[in-house]
């Protein structure tokens, strides 16, 4: 389903002000203002979901339901091939800790899997980042975003965040871990599903 957004107000279902900032930057030149999901007070739903989408579709139609606004939500991991996609939309529970996410030891967990199952590199892997844009009147948009590579070890840069040194895009020697912010951001599978949701919302 395509639908054109017509209004001048969008409810980002987060709570990471990053996320908020990056996204209300990118759609100032259509007119649109961004609310965050703190700013209205809204919870943080729980994400039972188990594909990406199904957790995006969760917070997007939640926070428009409580606030009568379109709102955007999106969900993101990555899919390692030789664990059949693991840890996908477990991306950032295997980083968690009694004391916080620790995601030098979520990469060495990876890795350690990796070991076990004794399939030979490359490993192949992907990062995707899904966006949903729901309608308070129930209907909903999905924009899938991917950038393919592999997974190597060991870690290499320190740039980014969360898994980013232990993944290489296709046609890079270089990890995102490596990679300057705005390089990274121009080939991400984030900078992927915000292309197609300002070409199928406000472009189009
Ligand atoms: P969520 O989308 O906030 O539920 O969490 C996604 C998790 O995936 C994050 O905590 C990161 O660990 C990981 N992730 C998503 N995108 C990236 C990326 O661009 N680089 C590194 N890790 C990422």
């Amino acid at each position: 389903m395509t639908r054109r957004f017509e209004g001048d107000k969008l409810l980002v279902a987060t709570h990471n002000q990053g996320k908020l900032d990056e996204i209300a930057h990118l759609l100032e030149p259509y007119g649109v203002t961004c609310v965050g999901a703190a700013e209205m007070g809204l919870p943080e739903p729980d994400e039972t979901g188990t594909t990406f989408v199904e957790n995006a579709r969760i917070k997007a139609h939640a926070a428009a339901k409580a606030t009568g606004l379109p709102a955007l939500a999106d969900d993101s991991g990555i899919e390692i091939d030789a664990l059949d996609k693991a840890p996908g939309v477990y991306t950032a529970d295997w980083a968690e800790t009694p004391h916080g996410r620790d995601f030098i030891m979520a990469m060495g967990k990876s890795h350690d899997r990796l070991v076990e199952t004794g399939i030979p590199e490359p490993w192949t892997a992907r990062f995707c980042c899904t966006l949903v844009l729901a309608w308070p009147d129930g209907q909903d948009m999905v924009f899938p975003g991917v950038m393919e590579g592999s997974l190597v070890w060991p870690m290499r840069g320190s740039q980014g965040h969360g898994y980013d040194p232990i993944f290489q895009p296709q046609g890079y020697d270089v990890t995102f871990g490596e990679m300057d912010r705005w390089e990274k951001n121009k080939i991400s599978h984030r900078a992927d599903a915000f292309r197609k949701f300002v070409a199928g919302c406000f472009d189009a």
